[in-house]
């Protein structure tokens, strides 16, 4: 309803090209019509997952038939194509691994576009270049579409718990709409700004997060070559200045937590693949506004190493383990 009263911005800037306000005011009161969800891997399964939860029929789809199994189990319908959840759905959200993917997924030959409504609304939940967020906007809105990024924080245990925390970029008029979706997915759905933000806001967080499990694992690393306990280290952190969430929540050394990957030989979590593609976004970005993120720059290059070096599909956190086996040659 406040989009229909207000008005929507435009990311075009030009009248002629105005979303079909009539046709999201629609779309925004069906509330239990079905959703769209594109793209069921480790994340987006539990995610729709929890659509399914709270009432919502999916209409789904993924590149790999076998991806699809496990919602399809669960009562979602199972389309063949993204075009297809198009023409079906008038709330679509895509979950998936980069921005070529999403770029695919929106724009290629059976892409959402090809077959989008007017009036549809379009949340893309992957981690991808904020140029890219822009660039489907204004796609979508030739289309009489909106798009919102809205990428999370929290990994596959968040996404089964609906605890992700999602940050959303775009038109503010349609949060609302948005927000009653990710509602079900997540605790916290924060409004960044326009398009774009959500993305730009979750690089920023993931950079901290590479440098600060860096700093981490090689604090405690120079700790216990110093001869202290690791439990005793991390216990001095915990209650001093060098505190953060890698050595309170997420320890990197095995035996000084539980439930963590660093405790099941680094299995499950957040792979380092994830983390290398994250922060070469986060470089990107910074080249292109020559911006300075030198321990950035530098938490890339270690994370891209590690890729080469067998720890591709490890936890981020086996930095330990990385740094453990560098000693040793
Ligand atoms: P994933 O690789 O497990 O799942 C992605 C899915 O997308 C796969 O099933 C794949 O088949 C599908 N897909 C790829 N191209 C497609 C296409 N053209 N058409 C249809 N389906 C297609 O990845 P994930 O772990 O679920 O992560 C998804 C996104 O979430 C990534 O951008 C990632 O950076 C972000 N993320 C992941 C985590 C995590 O812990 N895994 C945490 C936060 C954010």
């Amino acid at each position: 309803m406040a989009a229909f009263l207000r008005g929507s911005r435009s990311v075009l800037q030009k009248p002629n090209r105005h979303v079909d306000l009539m046709l999201v005011f629609c779309r925004t009161m069906a509330s239990k019509t079905p959703v769209g969800f594109i793209g069921l891997g480790n994340m987006g399964t539990p995610m729709a997952k929890n659509l399914l939860k709270n009432g919502y029929p999916v209409i789904a789809t993924d590149a790999f038939p076998e991806s699809c199994k496990e919602l399809q189990d669960s009562g979602a319908q199972i389309l063949d194509s993204p075009a297809e959840v198009a023409e079906k759905a008038d709330r679509i959200i895509t979950m998936l691994p980069s921005s070529p993917n999403v770029i695919e997924v929106y724009t290629g030959s059976n892409g959402i576009l090809k077959k989008i409504k007017k009036g549809t609304l379009l949340i893309d939940s992957s981690t991808i270049d904020p140029a890219v967020s822009k660039e489907m906007a204004v796609a979508a809105e030739k289309m009489g579409a909106v798009f919102m990024d809205a990428p999370v924080s929290g990994g596959v245990g968040a996404a089964s718990l609906a605890k992700l925390t999602f940050l959303v970029g775009g038109v503010e008029e349609e949060f609302n709409a948005a927000q009653e979706l990710l509602t079900c997915m997540g605790a916290n759905v924060v409004y960044c700004g326009q398009v774009g933000s959500g993305q730009a806001a979750k690089i920023c967080n993931i950079m901290l997060l590479a440098i600060g499990m860096i700093g981490t694992a090689e604090t405690m690393n120079l700790g216990i070559r110093l001869g202290l306990d690791p439990k005793l280290l991390a216990k001095i952190l915990n209650m001093s200045s060098g505190r953060c969430w890698s050595s309170d929540s997420y320890n990197p050394v095995p035996s000084v937590m539980e439930g963590v990957p660093s405790a099941n030989n680094y299995q499950g979590g957040f792979s380092t693949t994830l983390m290398a593609k994250d922060l070469g976004l986060a470089q990107n970005t910074a080249t292109n506004t020559r911006t300075p993120v030198l321990l950035g720059s530098l938490a890339h290059q270690v994370y891209r190493t590690m890729c080469a070096r067998g720890y591709a599909n490890k936890d981020f956190s086996s930095i330990f383990q990385f740094l453990r086996e560098e000693e040793g040659q």
